[in-house]
């Protein structure tokens, strides 16, 4: 078992093996804190501790699948694997098993923003929707309850969301729909009320552990401390750094006084980082030194130097991409695997000229957030198919696809249908398949009529499909259903069509791998697919600096250090949570780090002059002009060659300014030249 801990220094190694009480690791970016609780985990059970007695907690699925594996590696394989997932998933898990004590059914669905957003939308139309989503997370997040909402609000703009989150939250309980934050909200309310339930699950989880601490909001907090009813073992690591959620609620305080609230918290500090070379460790230290609202923590390479850190200036975003996509070309060529590589920007919206530079490149690229698969059209289609299926209760996906196909129902004929179905406290489903033809037929028009037993029957048939057998179940949805005839005949239906059907493939998939599988597990899993999770070595990566969080890259690429892009300038703006994004930004990179700024931008609807962003001054990579050179290739003794001198030898090397400054020997004349026009030979 010391065997594990071998591959740590002295202090992770002290983290890794601590095992009773309440610890915190705090420790910049890429001083192994991932590793380190990966690794402990592995020792907990390497020491006989039951692996269902832990429980560690990650943001997203991929770290935790990562994290997982390598736990696994270090040991024997345990009975059975020890519960790593994100705070998410715990919630589901929790309230498959605990949610009827709610007096709710398990057979919920969980839905998406998206799907939130319609939602919110057929409440109110006033209101910008998003505004409404997220101020109703926000209730949820400071377990704050729509009667409570109401009874708080004092503007009428917000005594209209606090109504609108009740219609919303009753919605979703008619529906027997939970959206994301639910899946923790509830968790907390069940763990909350019921103190038996409490000691028990605090009981098995003997052993929690929690990465991106630093990223946890109240409500995230709240559960732990439930969790933690009837013992203190529970470990954070984190970086106060790199805390990057504020806007979503995550809140610094919670790793600023953790050692307050647990009694006895070990602290363990990380000093040394074993991801970054000394170039971008310096300009990452450098830059958030500029924070005054920070622990201040000490972070040194371990890696030496690489290459100095590169400075792209454009004069607008096509030069900008094209630039970048030859310099991705030359790393390719050079034999660097696509995987390593990543574009990273601020905001969504730049990346629209980073895509067309690439797809003139013929850079191959995926996209990590944006338009997830998930969130395209033809697969929330299929999706709403076998959410019904699965939940004859499910209204709200009974009305996405009534009409789709088109089946000649229109706006009219749903409200009527929901109408009625309402007066008789029924489904929509069970409104249609369980009420008399004749009574029917006279509600409905004559047409409208017909597609509709048609659908239910297909419905049914589906239905009894897939108690029989779930192999070629999906094949036999699009038979029925024709979703793919629909969308083909549609300007993109090739993609769409290839969409679906690798939706149908995943599906064949996870029943090959899982036959057990029901159809509710397999639509929560998938509703709790992370924008991380579409990663694979193939390809190049592009993604906005918040999904980076917690992953490296040999090379990386940030574009769009311009003020007001990066920062983000504007309303409610937060520099010091911008500085630390441009930290998580630049400690992504292992090998090189390429920022690019440009003189304009068309964003918006028109052409923007833009200063160069602060961050680059703050990080010392612009005194006035280009980049600083940290370090140089030159010594003494060195043969070089000058264009118009010839050779010469190098007698001194000596920095002048932001540059190296070389005293040369030619032929006994001699002469000081910067390091940039001399070629080494
Ligand atoms: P972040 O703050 O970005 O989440 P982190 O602190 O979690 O970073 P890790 O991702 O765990 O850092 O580690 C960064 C890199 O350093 C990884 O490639 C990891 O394998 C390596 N590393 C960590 N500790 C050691 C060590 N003791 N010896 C060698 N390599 C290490
Ligand atoms: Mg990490």
């Amino acid at each position: 078992m010391e065997k594990i801990l071998e591959q740590l220094n002295p202090e992770q190694r002290e983290a890794a093996s601590h095992i009773d009480g309440p610890m915190l690791i705090l420790a910049g970016a890429g001083s192994g804190k991932t590793k380190t609780i990966t690794t402990r985990l592995a020792y907990l059970l390497s020491i006989g501790i039951d692996p269902a007695n832990t429980l560690t907690l990650t943001f997203t699925n991929k770290a935790a699948s990562e994290m997982r594996e390598r736990a696994l590696s270090m040991i024997d394989n345990p009975i059975y694997p020890p519960l790593l997932c994100t705070f998410h998933k715990f919630g589901l898990l929790f309230l498959k098993f605990n949610i009827e004590k709610l007096g709710r059914k398990n057979d919920f669905v969980v839905i998406d923003t998206d799907d939130k957003k319609r939602i919110i939308k057929n409440i109110n139309k006033e209101l910008p929707t998003s505004l409404v989503a997220s101020e109703i997370s926000r209730y949820k997040n400071s377990l704050v309850k729509p009667d409570e909402a109401i009874a708080q609000a004092t503007q009428p703009n917000y005594k209209m969301i606090a109504s609108i989150y009740r219609t919303y939250q009753d919605y979703l309980l008619e529906n027997n729909l939970v959206d994301f934050d639910d899946l923790l909200m509830l968790t907390y309310d069940l763990l909350e009320q019921d103190s038996n339930l409490r000691k028990d699950i605090s009981n098995r989880y003997q052993y929690i552990m929690v990465d991106e601490y630093q990223d946890t909001n109240e409500l995230q907090l709240q559960l732990l401390k439930k969790l933690c009813d009837t013992h203190t073992n529970l470990c954070v690591v984190g970086d106060d750094d790199q805390s990057i959620y504020g806007w979503r609620g995550a809140n610094i305080k919670n790793i600023l006084e953790f050692s307050n609230m647990f009694d006895n918290t070990k602290v363990i500090k990380l000093e040394s980082n074993y991801r970054s070379t000394k170039e971008i460790l310096e300009a990452a230290n450098l830059l958030i030194d500029h924070n005054r609202n920070r622990l201040g923590k000490r972070l040194v390479s371990t890696r030496g130097s690489g290459k100095p850190i590169t400075l792209f200036q454009s004069s607008d975003e096509n030069e900008e991409s094209d630039k970048i996509a030859r310099a991705i070309k030359e790393l390719i060529d050079s034999g660097v695997s696509a995987g390593e590589i990543a574009v990273l920007y601020r905001i969504n919206a730049l990346s629209r000229s980073l895509e067309e530079g690439l797809n003139r490149a013929g850079i191959a690229y995926q996209m990590v957030g944006g338009v997830r698969f998930y969130e395209r059209a033809e697969i929330k289609d299929a999706i709403s198919y076998l959410r019904i299926i699965a939940n004859s209760h499910d209204d709200f996906s009974f009305k996405r696809v009534i009409n789709r196909p088109k089946r000649g129902i229109g706006k009219a004929t749903i409200e009527k249908i929901e109408k009625a179905a309402y007066e008789k406290r029924l489904s929509i489903f069970q409104f249609l398949s369980e009420t008399p033809k004749d009574e029917l037929s006279k509600l409905l028009s004559k047409k409208a009529y017909a597609s509709v037993i048609q659908l239910i029957n297909d419905l049914e048939t589906l239905q009894e499909t897939l108690n029989r057998s779930t192999m070629d179940f999906i094949e036999i949805l699009d038979n029925i259903i024709g979703l793919k005839e629909y969308y083909s005949s549609m300007p993109d239906g090739m993609e769409r069509v290839l969409n679906l059907d690798e939706f149908y493939g995943l599906f064949r998939d996870t029943i090959k791998k899982n036959p057990q599988i029901s159809l509710d597990e397999f639509l929560n899993e998938i509703s709790l697919q992370s924008d991380q999770d579409q990663i694979n070595g193939e390809q190049i990566s592009i993604m906005s600096v918040h999904a980076s969080k917690g992953l490296e890259f040999a090379h990386l690429f940030v574009i769009g250090m311009e003020e007001e892009f990066f920062p983000l300038l504007g309303d409610g703006c937060d520099i010091e949570e911008e500085r630390r994004l441009g930290y998580v930004a630049m400690t992504r990179a292992k090998e090189t780090l390429t920022l690019s700024t440009v003189q304009s931008r068309f964003h918006k609807g028109r052409r923007k002059h833009l200063e160069k962003s602060r961050f680059l001054t703050e990080a010392g990579l612009l005194k006035g002009s280009l980049v600083l050179e940290k370090s140089t290739n030159y010594k003494k003794g060195d043969l070089v060659k000058h264009k118009l001198f010839g050779m010469g030898r190098v007698l001194e090397v000596t920095r002048s300014g932001r540059n190296f400054k070389l005293k040369i020997n030619f032929g006994g004349n001699h002469r000081e030249i910067l390091s940039s026009f001399v070629e080494k030979i």
